[in-house]
Parts: C-alpha cells; structure tokens; sequence
C-alpha cells in the first residue's frame, strides 16, 4: 500500500493552479462543490516516488480574510483538513503582490512549498528570481517552475515528498507590525494559548491577529468557545484600534497589511529579484513602438528595413563570394593538374570540389543574411515584425511567431528551412508549429537561389528583377494558402492568441551578434562538410557508373582513331595516341571534331548510368511537365540537396550537348537546348521551388515534429503540389502556344 498524502494547490487567481492541477492528475480528477458553498472543489490524484498525493485545487484568492467566499474556502480547508504540504503558487512575473498570500500561510503556520511559476513570462519581461536566495531568507522551500510546460514539476514532487517525510514543523511566522500591535499581541497570545481558546484550529498568534483585523469569522467562534475570554480580547483590540485612530488615522487591517507588503519588499530588495532592463527604457521603447508598430507606418518602416537587410547581405557578401569561387576554382585546377586521369580525379574535381565547394561558397551570404538578421533580433525589432504580421498571419491560420521561421527558412532571401525548421520551437500551439514548419520549406532558401536566378537570367533577362519579386511573392502564397488548407484539414483547430511580450529596445551587444551568426553559420558549414559531400560523391558515382559496356567505348575510340588518321595523312599508329595534344594544338577543326565525340561518349555514359537510367524511367511521368531525362537527374539530385540542381544539371547538359560550344554556360546551353523554352523554365521554377523539401530538411521535420509521419507527409505532399503546378503551367503554357 503506498503512503497517502494530501497536497492543496493555493495561490492568487491566475498563477496557474489549474494548470499545474491539470499536469499533476491528468484525468483522474474530481469536481464536486466545497460544501454549503457555489465554490467549485477539484480533487485529483498524482503519484510520485511510490507515493499517492490526493491533490485539491483550492480557489484562487489574494488574501485569507472573512470578506470572501473563497478566502473562507481556502483557509477553512487548510485549517480544518490540514493538508500535509500547501503548494503556493506564485506568479513570477508578479511577485511583490503575490508573496502576500505565502506571507498569510506562514502566519497560519501551515507547511508550504513556494512553486515559482511563470519564471518563463518573467524573464520575458527581464526579471530574475533568485530561487534559493528567496527559499533562505523566508525559510520556506522555492522551485522555480513553469507550469505550462511542466519544467521543474518533477523537482516540485520531490521537494513534496522531502517535506512529508522531514515533518518539521512549520512554526507560525509572528512578523513586527509596529510598536503598539505588537505589545497587543504579546499580551494576547499568552491568554489565548492559556484560555485554549480555538487552539486546536489556529495558532495563538493568528487567533490574535485576526480579532484585530476584526474578523467576522474568528470574532463569532471565538466568542462561541469562550464568551469572557474573547471579550478581553476584543476589548483590548477595540483599545488599540481607537489609538491607532487617533495617532495615525489608521485601522488595525491597514497597519498589519502595510507590515506584511514591508516585510516582502525587505526581502525582495535582497537580490532575490534582479531586473535587466529598467523601466525607462520600457517607457523608451513604447514611445518607439507608437510608431514602428503604427499600422500605417509600420509596414512601410518594415519594407524599408527588410530591403536595407536585402541589399546590405548581397553588397557586403558579393566580394568574399568572388574570392571563395576562385579558391575553389584553384583547387580545382590544381587538382586536375596534379592526379592522373580517372575516377579518383573525377570524383575529387566533379564530386567534392564542385559540389562542396558550390555549397561553400554561399557562406558569406548566409553570413551576411544571419549576422543582418541577428541585429533586427537583439534589437527586438523582429518581434514586432512578429507582432504587425500576426492579423495576417492568422487569417491563415498561423501565428505571429510564424513569421521568423518563415524569414529564416528565406522568405526576404536565401535563408536556409533547417534552422527555419527549428526556429518554430517558439510557436507554443502544436497545430500552428505543425502548419508553419510543413510550409516554411516553400521559401526560397539560399540553395534555390542560384537555379531560380539560372532560369530567369536564360528565360527572361529583360525582366530579371521582376521576375525575382514575382518568384517571392508566389512562395509567400503558396505557402500560406498550403497553411490555410492543412488548417482547415489535417490540422483543423482554434487559433492561440498572440502572448509574447515585446521585450524592450536594446543595443544589440557584439558578442551576441557574433554568436547569433556563427551558430547559425557553422550550422551551415556543417551540413555542406557532410550531408553535401557525402551526398555529392553519391550523385558523382551514380552519374559515371556503371558506365558504358566495353563494346561502345572501343566503337567511340575507333571514331577517334579514323578522324585523328583523316588529319595526319602520314598515317597515325596506335603508339603515337599519345601525340595527340600536339596534335591537337596544330589544327582547331580537328580539336572540335574530337570534342563532339568525346562529349557524344560522354553522353552514352550518361545515359547507361544509374542516374541516367532513373532519369529516363521518369520520363513517361515528367514529360507532362516538359521535364526531359537529364532535368529529372538534376531534380532527383535536388532532393538531396537543392544545392545539387545547378552543379547536375550542368553535368549532364554539358555531357548531352553535342555540337555547341564547350565555353558557353549552362544558361547558353539551356536556352538553346530544344527540350526547353519560357514555359518549361516556369514549370521547372515552380516545380524546383515547391517539391519535396531537401533530406536535412526533412530529417528535422521528423525530428521537431516528433514523428516521421509529418516528414513523409511533407514530401509527399509537396512534390504532388509542385507536379500539379508545374504540369498546370506546362499544359496551359503550351495549349495557349507560348512556349516561343
Ligand atoms: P489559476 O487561476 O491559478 O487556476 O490559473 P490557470 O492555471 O488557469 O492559469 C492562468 C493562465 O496562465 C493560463 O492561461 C495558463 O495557460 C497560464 N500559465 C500557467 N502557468 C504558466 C507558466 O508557467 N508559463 C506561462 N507562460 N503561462 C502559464
Ligand atoms: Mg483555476
């Protein structure tokens, strides 16, 4: 049989009683009425380290006089059942006030735990509570604790448990309430305690406080119990009560109330509690929000900013950019010069070089991006963001706090959905956190980038930065109408109300800012040292094996053979193969001719690869989109990391292309290759910017949803979106002939 406790839960209106009730006994709960009395009673039961605590849900009340019906409750229960422990609840945020009431209890005598909750809501508003400082001085235990989410409840049991088994008495605390009380009450205690009067319920010192606080209750059993005895008392509290009048124009009530507020403010002004911020600057920062928050200004102020963030990212990053690029093309060259043809070569140049170091080189981007991001974030610029977003936010669904995972994720430019991902954990409702971190990989991340600016800068080069603007807006509409939908589905249910604090202006602090971006930064780094590289030598040997039979690749050498002899008349034999870049060097055309060849072989190669094979067998299901073989190999390679687009379909279109140039770029190529024109570059941009979210992406979906389910989901669901778009575009582009 385990041991049987009994716990009451008390504290002011709104310090969440309810809610840690509701945490400790879930649904094994009672509700019935206190007796004779409206007053709703909630009894559940808890167990914890072999116990069972019977847990009571007192009404919540911000003194222990006879004026209300629920301070009668609360005392009467704690008087007459004597719980074993008082769990007081204490609203962090708002301590002065609510340490009253703890200040009642301990006059009362009964044994409590402070349960400091809240704490999160205080240090939103800056303010620390020194726990174990407040748990000494008032000689009570204090677990911090946050209710809500359950943090510290374990602690709080614990320290329920240590306090039923200690079984140290809790003397009543006999504050100073001024000269002429006390001497009141030291000459009343020893009567009462002598008397007996009430004794067995109240502690002498509390009998006496309360018959000159002139409490109805107290007065009446008193005076049922002991009819000469309380006379005494009330005559001599009716004496000092006059005198207070007289030399102080006050009542006993207000004396004593005063007394407690200076005990608590005594103890508070011990570095129990520190402030970070001081209320100047709060008052500062309201006077700043009037009109950074001004719901005509602000947005403007808002466009204005987030444009000073766009242009400060691509100016300051376009220098290391450059220099990066050339590190790596150095690399590149110096590898290729160095190592002997052949598979090691191919994949250190093609695989690790060009797909890591393509992935590197948006470092300082990103850099730039996050340490531009990390100022609007100390600042607490971007909580107001947050703030004015959240109307139109909610009309679809989410919440205020969407806003920066969407920003992360790239939604102004080139964020990145992993940390996009994880910066929904602020979002406190599960189903906008789900709803906001399915649609956050609709942005276009920093990965998307280079192949959407590819595209634009083939297709559409007269209008490159409307195009751009035209690509952020769709992500932003697609992404909010998917929010829509998945609320009114899968996710259907209410919306929260926007809580967060707008924490006060500050100076963003360097060492913040440098942590902030290098976190974020190195976060980045990470991935590109080993998710892209492992995910680029994959695609590299996905796209070279198997390779062409033995047959093929000797029928191109004899081509070779046949055009080199048609050059050099004397007659080539195979010992002088080795000549050929001399060879080569004396006459252009025949350099060109072997080129065509070696790009022809390359192609077969292509084709007969795995990649190749795969992308080919996507063909019957692309096509509706304009999607041609070697496009599927890139956005199959896409999945991967979008990173991968570019650098594969630059692969596999400068292998495919036969008789063009080798010099030309990709974006050349593209727009003259006859599988593409305008239209399946817009079905290709609207596939590549909505399909499956890449792998990392989707293993932090798994992991911050807490099941695989909502990752497979999101791939699913997206790639089926982004095929309906871009077959949409492709068919409608075509019927109406647009496609020249
Ligand atoms: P009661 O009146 O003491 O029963 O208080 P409730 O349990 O009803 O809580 C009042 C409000 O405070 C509710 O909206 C709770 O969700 C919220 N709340 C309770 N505990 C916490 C906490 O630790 N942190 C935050 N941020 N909110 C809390
Ligand atoms: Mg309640």
């Amino acid at each position: 049989m385990a041991k049987v406790f009994n716990i009451a839960l008390a504290g002011n209106p709104n310090a969440g009683k309810t809610t840690l009730f509701n945490y400790l006994t879930g649904a094994r709960q009672h509700v019935g009425n206190y007796p004779g009395v409206t007053v709703e009673k909630k009894e559940g039961i808890c167990q914890h380290g072999g116990m069972e605590l019977r847990v009571t849900d007192l009404p919540g009340t911000y003194s222990l006089t006879a004026y209300s019906v629920e301070e009668l409750v609360a005392r009467n229960f704690l008087v007459n059942e004597k719980p074993d422990v008082v769990i007081d609840i204490v609203d962090a945020s708002n301590l002065e006030r609510n340490l009253y009431l703890t200040c009642q209890f301990m006059e009362l005598g009964v044994p409590v735990i402070i349960a400091l909750n809240m704490i999160d809501v205080a240090r939103h508003r800056g303010i620390e509570v020194d726990a174990e400082k407040l748990s000494s001085l008032l000689g009570v235990p204090v677990v911090p604790l946050v209710a809500r989410s359950g943090q510290g409840v374990d602690l709080l049991l614990d320290t329920v448990l240590r306090v039923v088994e200690e079984k140290k008495p809790y003397p009543p605390l006999r504050l100073s309430y001024g000269d002429d009380l006390d001497q009141v009450l030291d000459d009343m205690v020893p009567l009462i305690e002598q008397g007996g009067l009430l004794t067995d319920t109240y502690p002498a010192s509390w009998t006496g406080l309360k018959i000159l606080e002139n409490d109805d209750q107290i007065l009446d059993r008193a005076m049922k119990a002991d009819s000469t005895l309380a006379d005494t008392l009330v005559r001599r509290s009716d004496e000092v009560t006059s005198h207070l009048q007289r030399t102080v124009d006050t009542y006993p009530e207000a004396m004593i109330a005063d007394h407690r507020y200076g005990f608590i403010k005594s103890i508070l002004r011990q570095g129990v509690i520190s402030q970070r911020f001081d209320v100047d600057r709060l008052y500062t920062s309201d006077r700043i929000d009037k009109i950074v928050t001004n719901r005509f200004l602000g947005p403007l102020i808002m466009g204005v900013i987030l444009y000073g963030l766009y242009s400060f990212t691509f100016n300051y990053s376009a220098l290391p950019v450059d220099w990066l690029a050339s590190l790596f093309g150095f690399f590149g060259d110096a590898v290729s010069r160095v190592l002997p043809d052949g598979p090691i070569k191919s994949m250190l140049v093609s695989g690790v070089i060009g797909g890591v170091g393509g992935v590197l080189g948006f470092v300082p981007i990103i850099m730039f991006m996050f340490l531009g991001i990390a100022v609007l974030e100390d600042s607490g610029y971007l909580a107001r963001v947050a703030f004015m977003m959240d109307r139109i936010f909610r009309m679809f669904g989410l919440h205020g706090s969407s806003v920066m995972p969407f920003i992360v994720s790239g939604g102004i430019a080139g964020g990145c959905a992993v940390p996009g991902v994880m910066a929904t954990r602020t979002l406190r409702s599960p189903k906008e956190r789900l709803a906001t971190l399915l649609t956050v990989p609709f942005m276009n991340c920093g990965a998307k980038l280079p192949i959407i600016a590819l595209l634009i800068g083939a297709f559409f080069s007269a209008h490159q930065a409307q195009y751009m603007f035209l690509a952020t807006v769709v992500s932003w509409s697609v992404a909010l109408l998917t929010a829509k939908f998945l609320r009114m589905t899968v996710l259907r249910g209410e919306s929260t109300p926007f809580v967060m604090e707008l924490p006060p202006y500050r100076f963003p602090t360097f060492k913040g800012l440098f942590i902030h971006t290098w976190e974020r930064t190195w976060q980045y780094i990470k991935k590109a040292g080993t998710v892209i590289l492992a995910i680029s030598i994959l695609l590299w040997a996905m796209m070279t094996y198997p390779g062409l039979p033995a047959g093929k690749s000797a029928q191109f050498e004899r081509q070779r053979q046949e055009v080199m002899a048609a050059y050099a008349p004397q007659g080539v034999s195979a010992g002088q193969e080795k000549g050929r870049p001399g060879q080569v060097a004396e006459s252009p055309e025949l350099a060109a001719k072997l080129r065509v060849i070696d790009n022809r072989e390359a192609q077969a190669a292509l084709r007969n690869s795995l990649a190749g094979r795969m992308g080919i067998a996507l063909e019957p299901i692309s096509r509706f989109a304009g999607f041609d073989w070697r496009t599927n190999i890139a956005l199959v390679g896409g999945f991967a990391a979008k990173e991968v687009i570019v650098s594969t379909l630059g692969t596999s279109y400068s292998l495919g292309s036969v008789d063009v140039e080798h010099t030309t770029s990709l974006g050349e190529r593209l727009a003259r290759d006859q599988h593409w024109n305008p239209i399946v570059a817009l079905a290709a941009l609207a596939f590549i910017m909505f399909y499956a979210p890449c792998f990392v992406t989707v293993v932090c979906i798994a992991r911050e949803s807490g099941s695989w389910k909502w990752a497979i989901f999101s791939m699913a669901f997206n790639t089926f979106l982004a095929y309906f778009l871009a077959v949409a575009i492709y068919q409608t582009g075509m019927a109406l002939g647009l496609a020249s």
